[in-house]
Protein backbone atom coordinates (compact mmCIF):
# COMPACT_ATOMS: atom_id res chain seq x y z
CA UNK A 1 0.00 0.00 0.00
CA UNK A 2 1.64 3.22 -0.76
CA UNK A 3 0.41 6.97 -0.42
CA UNK A 4 -0.76 8.81 -3.65
CA UNK A 5 -0.79 12.43 -4.30
CA UNK A 6 -3.82 12.59 -4.96
CA UNK A 7 -5.06 11.23 -1.57
CA UNK A 8 -6.95 13.94 0.53
CA UNK A 9 -7.96 12.79 4.10
CA UNK A 10 -11.69 13.21 4.85
CA UNK A 11 -12.80 15.11 7.36
CA UNK A 12 -12.78 12.87 10.86
CA UNK A 13 -16.23 12.79 11.26
CA UNK A 14 -18.02 9.79 13.77
CA UNK A 15 -19.58 6.53 12.97
CA UNK A 16 -21.99 4.43 14.73
CA UNK A 17 -21.09 3.49 18.09
CA UNK A 18 -19.16 0.03 18.32
CA UNK A 19 -18.28 0.00 14.41
CA UNK A 20 -14.62 1.14 14.72
CA UNK A 21 -13.59 -0.56 10.97
CA UNK A 22 -16.11 1.77 9.10
CA UNK A 23 -15.69 4.68 11.64
CA UNK A 24 -12.04 4.74 11.27
CA UNK A 25 -12.27 3.76 7.53
CA UNK A 26 -14.52 6.67 6.08
CA UNK A 27 -12.15 8.86 7.49
CA UNK A 28 -9.17 8.05 5.20
CA UNK A 29 -9.36 8.88 1.35
CA UNK A 30 -8.25 6.15 -1.44
CA UNK A 31 -5.36 4.00 -1.09
CA UNK A 32 -3.49 2.35 -4.03
CA UNK A 33 -3.18 -1.44 -4.49
CA UNK A 34 -2.57 -3.71 -7.72
CA UNK A 35 -4.59 -6.11 -9.30
CA UNK A 36 -2.50 -8.60 -11.65
CA UNK A 37 -0.21 -5.59 -12.11
CA UNK A 38 -3.71 -3.27 -12.96
CA UNK A 39 -3.14 0.09 -10.35
CA UNK A 40 -6.48 0.76 -8.90
CA UNK A 41 -7.58 2.85 -5.74
CA UNK A 42 -9.56 1.44 -3.19
CA UNK A 43 -11.98 3.20 -0.27
CA UNK A 44 -9.95 1.67 3.08
CA UNK A 45 -13.66 1.25 4.88
CA UNK A 46 -14.93 -1.09 1.72
CA UNK A 47 -11.39 -2.88 1.33
CA UNK A 48 -11.58 -4.32 4.77
CA UNK A 49 -15.69 -6.31 4.22
CA UNK A 50 -15.43 -10.10 3.93
CA UNK A 51 -16.19 -10.44 0.39
CA UNK A 52 -16.44 -7.49 -0.99
CA UNK A 53 -14.37 -6.50 -4.13
CA UNK A 54 -14.28 -3.00 -5.40
CA UNK A 55 -11.67 -0.93 -7.66
CA UNK A 56 -11.50 2.59 -8.94
CA UNK A 57 -9.31 2.60 -12.43
CA UNK A 58 -7.55 5.41 -13.83
CA UNK A 59 -5.96 5.72 -17.07
CA UNK A 60 -2.94 3.53 -16.36
CA UNK A 61 -2.18 0.24 -17.21
CA UNK A 62 -4.28 0.00 -20.23
CA UNK A 63 -3.77 -0.59 -24.68
CA UNK A 64 -5.34 2.47 -25.78
CA UNK A 65 -3.98 5.41 -27.56
CA UNK A 66 -4.31 9.24 -27.61
CA UNK A 67 -6.78 10.79 -27.03
CA UNK A 68 -7.98 7.55 -24.67
CA UNK A 69 -4.25 6.58 -23.47
CA UNK A 70 -4.83 3.95 -21.70
CA UNK A 71 -7.32 2.42 -19.25
CA UNK A 72 -10.39 4.11 -21.37
CA UNK A 73 -13.50 1.35 -20.26
CA UNK A 74 -15.84 2.94 -22.85
CA UNK A 75 -17.23 1.71 -26.02
CA UNK A 76 -17.32 4.90 -27.59
CA UNK A 77 -16.36 6.58 -30.87
CA UNK A 78 -13.03 7.36 -30.97
CA UNK A 79 -10.79 4.31 -29.87
CA UNK A 80 -10.50 1.56 -30.92
CA UNK A 81 -13.21 -1.30 -29.51
CA UNK A 82 -10.69 -4.02 -29.38
CA UNK A 83 -8.28 -1.78 -27.45
CA UNK A 84 -11.57 -0.97 -25.09
CA UNK A 85 -12.10 -4.95 -24.98
CA UNK A 86 -8.67 -5.61 -23.89
CA UNK A 87 -9.08 -2.88 -21.45
CA UNK A 88 -12.01 -4.36 -19.94
CA UNK A 89 -10.62 -8.42 -19.91
CA UNK A 90 -7.68 -6.66 -17.81
CA UNK A 91 -10.22 -5.17 -15.43
CA UNK A 92 -12.04 -8.42 -15.17
CA UNK A 93 -9.04 -10.14 -14.62
CA UNK A 94 -7.37 -8.31 -12.35
CA UNK A 95 -10.69 -8.53 -9.84
CA UNK A 96 -11.97 -11.35 -8.53
CA UNK A 97 -13.86 -14.15 -10.93
CA UNK A 98 -16.47 -11.98 -11.81
CA UNK A 99 -18.33 -10.55 -14.63
CA UNK A 100 -18.57 -6.65 -15.57
CA UNK A 101 -21.82 -5.57 -15.80
CA UNK A 102 -22.56 -2.54 -17.33
CA UNK A 103 -25.38 0.73 -17.95
CA UNK A 104 -26.25 2.99 -20.78
CA UNK A 105 -26.64 5.79 -18.44
CA UNK A 106 -28.31 8.70 -19.08
CA UNK A 107 -28.07 11.06 -16.69
CA UNK A 108 -31.23 10.45 -14.79
CA UNK A 109 -32.88 8.47 -11.65
CA UNK A 110 -33.44 5.74 -12.71
CA UNK A 111 -32.43 2.47 -10.73
CA UNK A 112 -32.46 -0.98 -11.86
CA UNK A 113 -32.57 -4.08 -8.82
CA UNK A 114 -30.81 -7.25 -10.45
CA UNK A 115 -32.05 -10.02 -8.84
CA UNK A 116 -30.66 -12.86 -11.11
CA UNK A 117 -27.53 -12.08 -14.13
CA UNK A 118 -28.33 -10.27 -17.18
CA UNK A 119 -28.20 -12.25 -20.65
CA UNK A 120 -25.29 -12.13 -22.67
CA UNK A 121 -21.88 -13.56 -22.12
CA UNK A 122 -19.23 -10.68 -22.55
CA UNK A 123 -19.69 -7.60 -20.87
CA UNK A 124 -23.26 -7.38 -21.01
CA UNK A 125 -24.98 -4.18 -20.02
CA UNK A 126 -28.04 -4.58 -17.57
CA UNK A 127 -30.13 -1.76 -19.38
CA UNK A 128 -30.45 1.92 -19.65
CA UNK A 129 -30.62 3.38 -16.46
CA UNK A 130 -28.24 4.96 -13.32
CA UNK A 131 -27.79 2.82 -10.93
CA UNK A 132 -28.59 -0.06 -9.94
CA UNK A 133 -28.27 -2.79 -7.69
CA UNK A 134 -27.52 -6.55 -6.71
CA UNK A 135 -27.28 -9.60 -4.03
CA UNK A 136 -25.81 -12.35 -6.67
CA UNK A 137 -22.34 -12.50 -6.58
CA UNK A 138 -19.92 -12.73 -9.27
CA UNK A 139 -21.65 -9.24 -11.20
CA UNK A 140 -19.29 -6.77 -10.76
CA UNK A 141 -21.80 -3.86 -11.57
CA UNK A 142 -19.57 -0.68 -13.16
CA UNK A 143 -19.95 2.92 -13.87
CA UNK A 144 -18.21 4.74 -16.32
CA UNK A 145 -17.53 8.31 -15.37
CA UNK A 146 -15.54 11.33 -16.42
CA UNK A 147 -16.13 14.14 -14.01
CA UNK A 148 -19.31 12.54 -12.44
CA UNK A 149 -19.27 10.77 -9.86
CA UNK A 150 -19.74 6.93 -9.15
CA UNK A 151 -21.12 6.59 -6.04
CA UNK A 152 -20.22 2.98 -4.54
CA UNK A 153 -22.64 1.28 -1.83
CA UNK A 154 -22.39 -2.04 0.17
CA UNK A 155 -24.59 -3.43 2.68
CA UNK A 156 -22.71 -5.79 4.60
CA UNK A 157 -26.00 -7.25 6.86
CA UNK A 158 -28.05 -8.34 3.75
CA UNK A 159 -25.05 -8.44 1.21
CA UNK A 160 -26.21 -6.50 -1.41
CA UNK A 161 -24.07 -3.63 -3.79
CA UNK A 162 -25.11 -1.24 -5.62
CA UNK A 163 -23.09 1.24 -7.90
CA UNK A 164 -24.47 4.75 -9.02
CA UNK A 165 -24.04 7.57 -11.79
CA UNK A 166 -24.49 11.00 -10.60
CA UNK A 167 -23.03 14.01 -12.75
CA UNK A 168 -24.44 17.29 -11.37
CA UNK A 169 -28.16 15.96 -13.28
CA UNK A 170 -28.28 13.03 -11.44
CA UNK A 171 -27.42 15.21 -8.26
CA UNK A 172 -30.77 16.98 -8.92
CA UNK A 173 -32.55 14.28 -9.72
CA UNK A 174 -31.27 12.83 -6.56
CA UNK A 175 -30.41 9.28 -8.09
CA UNK A 176 -28.81 8.15 -4.75
CA UNK A 177 -31.72 8.86 -2.79
CA UNK A 178 -33.73 7.04 -4.94
CA UNK A 179 -31.24 4.07 -5.02
CA UNK A 180 -30.84 3.81 -0.97
CA UNK A 181 -35.20 3.94 -1.28
CA UNK A 182 -34.99 0.76 -4.09
CA UNK A 183 -32.30 -1.34 -1.82
CA UNK A 184 -34.60 -0.89 1.03
CA UNK A 185 -37.37 -1.57 -1.08
CA UNK A 186 -35.99 -5.16 -3.30
CA UNK A 187 -33.32 -5.88 -0.59
CA UNK A 188 -34.38 -5.04 2.63
CA UNK A 189 -31.69 -3.09 3.34
CA UNK A 190 -31.74 -0.62 6.11
CA UNK A 191 -29.86 2.74 5.46
CA UNK A 192 -27.76 2.78 8.30
CA UNK A 193 -26.52 -0.41 7.79
CA UNK A 194 -25.00 0.92 4.18
CA UNK A 195 -21.27 1.72 3.55
CA UNK A 196 -20.75 4.62 0.57
CA UNK A 197 -17.27 5.61 -0.97
CA UNK A 198 -17.93 8.52 -3.96
CA UNK A 199 -15.08 8.38 -6.42
CA UNK A 200 -12.79 10.72 -8.02
CA UNK A 201 -15.14 13.05 -9.81
CA UNK A 202 -15.34 17.22 -10.54
CA UNK A 203 -14.53 19.33 -7.18
CA UNK A 204 -15.89 22.76 -5.75
CA UNK A 205 -12.59 23.93 -7.25
CA UNK A 206 -13.81 23.11 -11.07
CA UNK A 207 -17.79 22.87 -10.43
CA UNK A 208 -18.60 25.55 -12.64
CA UNK A 209 -21.99 26.72 -13.56
CA UNK A 210 -22.06 29.80 -15.21
CA UNK A 211 -25.39 29.26 -16.50
CA UNK A 212 -26.16 27.91 -12.42
CA UNK A 213 -29.87 30.01 -12.37
CA UNK A 214 -30.98 28.22 -15.22
CA UNK A 215 -29.58 24.63 -14.71
CA UNK A 216 -29.58 24.07 -10.68
CA UNK A 217 -32.36 24.76 -8.69
CA UNK A 218 -32.28 27.22 -5.65
CA UNK A 219 -32.37 24.38 -3.30
CA UNK A 220 -29.01 23.43 -4.10
CA UNK A 221 -27.52 26.51 -3.85
CA UNK A 222 -26.35 26.81 -0.37
CA UNK A 223 -23.74 24.30 -1.58
CA UNK A 224 -22.19 27.15 -3.91
CA UNK A 225 -19.00 27.69 -2.87
CA UNK A 226 -17.75 31.00 -4.82
CA UNK A 227 -19.91 33.00 -7.54
CA UNK A 228 -19.96 29.88 -10.00
CA UNK A 229 -18.93 26.80 -8.21
CA UNK A 230 -20.97 24.10 -6.49
CA UNK A 231 -19.92 21.30 -3.65
CA UNK A 232 -21.28 18.40 -5.57
CA UNK A 233 -19.28 16.26 -2.68
CA UNK A 234 -21.13 18.37 -0.17
CA UNK A 235 -24.57 17.42 -2.19
CA UNK A 236 -24.23 13.93 -2.29
CA UNK A 237 -23.20 13.62 1.38
CA UNK A 238 -26.43 15.69 2.01
CA UNK A 239 -28.60 13.08 -0.23
CA UNK A 240 -26.55 10.18 1.58
CA UNK A 241 -27.28 11.75 5.42
CA UNK A 242 -30.82 12.14 4.08
CA UNK A 243 -31.70 8.83 2.81
CA UNK A 244 -30.72 7.72 6.39
CA UNK A 245 -27.01 6.89 5.88
CA UNK A 246 -24.54 7.65 8.87
CA UNK A 247 -22.26 10.14 8.30
CA UNK A 248 -19.15 7.66 9.97
CA UNK A 249 -20.23 5.13 6.79
CA UNK A 250 -19.87 7.79 4.05
CA UNK A 251 -16.06 7.68 2.54
CA UNK A 252 -15.44 11.07 0.10
CA UNK A 253 -12.45 10.48 -1.86
CA UNK A 254 -12.26 14.27 -2.26
CA UNK A 255 -10.20 13.63 -5.79
CA UNK A 256 -10.63 16.05 -8.40
CA UNK A 257 -10.77 14.50 -11.93
CA UNK A 258 -10.11 17.73 -13.48
CA UNK A 259 -6.86 18.83 -11.65
CA UNK A 260 -6.09 15.19 -11.31
CA UNK A 261 -6.63 14.74 -15.31
CA UNK A 262 -3.68 13.41 -15.97
CA UNK A 263 -4.46 10.17 -13.81
CA UNK A 264 -8.18 10.32 -14.29
CA UNK A 265 -10.38 11.23 -17.38
CA UNK A 266 -12.01 14.32 -17.15
CA UNK A 267 -14.39 15.64 -19.97
CA UNK A 268 -13.87 19.17 -18.60
CA UNK A 269 -10.32 19.05 -18.93
CA UNK A 270 -10.68 17.53 -22.62
CA UNK A 271 -11.49 14.04 -22.94
CA UNK A 272 -14.04 13.54 -24.79
CA UNK A 273 -13.57 10.11 -25.49
CA UNK A 274 -12.09 8.32 -22.47
CA UNK A 275 -13.92 6.80 -18.71
CA UNK A 276 -12.69 5.39 -15.87
CA UNK A 277 -14.48 3.01 -13.73
CA UNK A 278 -16.02 2.19 -10.00
CA UNK A 279 -16.40 -1.55 -10.05
CA UNK A 280 -18.24 -3.24 -6.77
CA UNK A 281 -19.21 -6.64 -6.34
CA UNK A 282 -19.44 -9.62 -4.29
CA UNK A 283 -17.06 -12.70 -4.11
CA UNK A 284 -18.52 -15.99 -5.37
CA UNK A 285 -17.47 -17.19 -1.63
CA UNK A 286 -19.58 -14.08 -0.21
CA UNK A 287 -23.15 -15.14 -0.70
CA UNK A 288 -25.24 -15.03 1.74
CA UNK A 289 -25.77 -17.98 3.69
ZN1 LIG B 1 -10.52 20.69 -9.46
Amino acid sequence: MKDLDAIRTHQSRKGAPGDTRSTSAANAGLVAMEGRGLPLLQFPHLAGQHGLQHAITTREGGVSRPPAQSFNLARKSGDDPAAVDENRRRLARALAPGRLVFLRQVHGNTVLSLAEPPAGERSPVAGTGDAFITDQSGLLLTILVADCQAVLLFDPRQRVVANIHSGWRGSIANVIGATVAAMARDFGCRPDDLLAGVGPSLGPCCAEFINYRNEIPTAFWHRRVSAHHFDFWAISHDQLTAAGLAAGHIALSRICTRCQSQRFFSYRAGHKVGRFAAVIGMCEDGRRK
